[in-house]
């Protein structure tokens, strides 16, 4: 059995182990990270792609924004389409000049594990039976098995890190931990399509049959979403049929196209808002997915898990130069702060856009009010624009 010793023991090379790596090496920690998945995988899994302003500033101001300035796309606004009109949040007017930047969740993944071995840390893809134990007590250790070898890492701290179905939160005793959850009765259908994006700016659509939305990964790929029953099976929805109802949905009735293109990859993501509390017990800390999940309609996933690493990167700093451990404490109760209003706005944009089974005509007019109002009112428009490129980030 092969022993090895760091200072923080993170499971999952997601964007929140590999960010919590990078700013531990930049303050002179140890960690070493444990993933389940092979690095081919990690480097080549679509999920989110829209970084809030503070994010950007963070990945620049840590040495790892180099590409994402050179490739990312910077967006100033949003479009919302419904009742058959196209209005535009004004970020630069309503969010003193702040951006997004489009920029894919694997890329900054690319440049996080590059980073990490390019500065001679360690990665151990492809570990099987991962487990955390020991956090009660004053030991934390992960066991795993790597090259037909079972392994103990031991550590001061572990940082669960290891997403929505990992194993961190679970190794957690039953009763220590409150779950906040809604599950919500629609789910995405989204295509990854090499199409020009019809649109230089995200649309997010309302529309009778359902929300739809036009993103995309780069200036030559489009990421598209149309809203389905949550039970929908894949398929029921040849490439056909979802162009035509991302046509309707987007554009229906206006004359505008979207650019069609070979759809390199579809899925179905279900969407639940999902919190617990606290995110941390004894000498674990949870981080990330593993600790909450936000439908994706604001786009804040994987803010939120750079945002949370962010808080424990500076509280392990804390400890580690002075023995204090009362950022480690407030760890749960600082990131909470911030997860509650993102989960508030991602709720919010959610209730905002699509239909719902249980609607009536009187909710249906009460979506177009609000969309109206917030296009049209300065305040309701920038209270969009401030959440969406992102709050700030306000932990002392
Ligand atoms: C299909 C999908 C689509 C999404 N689309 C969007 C989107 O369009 N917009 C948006 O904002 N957000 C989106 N999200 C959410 C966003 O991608 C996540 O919030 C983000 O990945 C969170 O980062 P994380 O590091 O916390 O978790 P993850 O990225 O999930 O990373 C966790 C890591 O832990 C590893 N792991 C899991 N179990 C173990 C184990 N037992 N041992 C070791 N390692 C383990 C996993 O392989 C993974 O590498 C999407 C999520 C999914 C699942």
């Amino acid at each position: 059995m092969g022993k090895m010793r760091t200072q923080v023991g993170i499971v999952g090379a997601g964007p929140a182990g590999l960010f919590l790596a990078h700013l531990l090496h930049l303050t002179g920690i140890e960690a070493v990270i444990v993933e389940a998945k092979s690095r081919r995988y990690v480097e080549e899994r679509i999920r989110a792609g829209v970084l809030e302003q503070g994010v950007r500033d963070l990945l620049v101001e840590t040495g790892i924004g180099e590409r994402m300035k050179l490739e990312g796309l910077l967006h100033h606004g949003i479009n919302l389409r419904f009742g058959g009109e196209k209005r535009r949040i004004d970020f630069s007017d309503l969010a003193d000049g702040q951006a997004v930047t489009v920029y894919s969740q694997h890329e900054v993944v690319k440049d996080l594990v590059a980073a990490r071995i390019g500065a001679g840390g360690t990665i151990i893809f492809e570990a099987e039976d991962v487990r955390a134990d020991g956090f009660e007590g004053q030991h934390p250790v992960i066991r795993f098995t790597a090259g037909g070898e079972r392994h103990e890492l031991f550590c001061d701290y572990i940082a669960g890190c290891d997403g929505s179905h990992g194993i961190c939160r679970s190794s957690i005793p039953e009763g220590a931990l409150t779950s906040f959850e809604r599950v919500y009765p629609f789910a995405w259908l989204g295509i990854l399509a090499r199409a020009a994006p019809a649109s230089e700016e995200l649309i997010y659509a309302q529309h009778e049959r359902g929300f739809a939305l036009l993103s995309m990964r780069s200036p030559t790929i489009s990421r598209l979403y149309v809203q389905v029953d949550p039970h929908e099976d894949l398929a029921n929805w040849p490439d056909d049929r979802i162009w035509e109802e991302l046509q309707i949905r987007l554009g229906g009735g206006t004359g505008w196209q979207l650019t069609e293109g070979p759809v390199l990859q579809k899925g179905i993501t279900a969407m639940r808002s999902f919190v617990t509390e606290p995110m941390q017990y004894g000498r674990l800390f949870l981080a990330g997915d593993a600790a909450h999940i936000v439908p994706p309609t604001g786009a804040k996933g994987m803010n939120l898990a750079i945002a949370d690493v962010r808080v424990l990167a500076r509280a392990l700093q804390s400890f580690y130069e002075t023995g204090r451990t009362d950022r480690l404490e407030a760890y749960s109760a600082t990131c909470l702060r911030r997860i509650w209003k993102v989960q508030r706005f991602s709720w919010w944009m959610t209730s905002m856009l699509h239909h719902f089974p249980e609607h009536t005509p009187f909710d249906h007019r009460r979506q177009l009010a609000e969309l109206d109002y917030v296009t049209s009112s300065r305040v309701g428009g920038a209270t969009l624009a401030e959440n969406y490129v992102g709050l700030p980030f306000d932990d002392p």
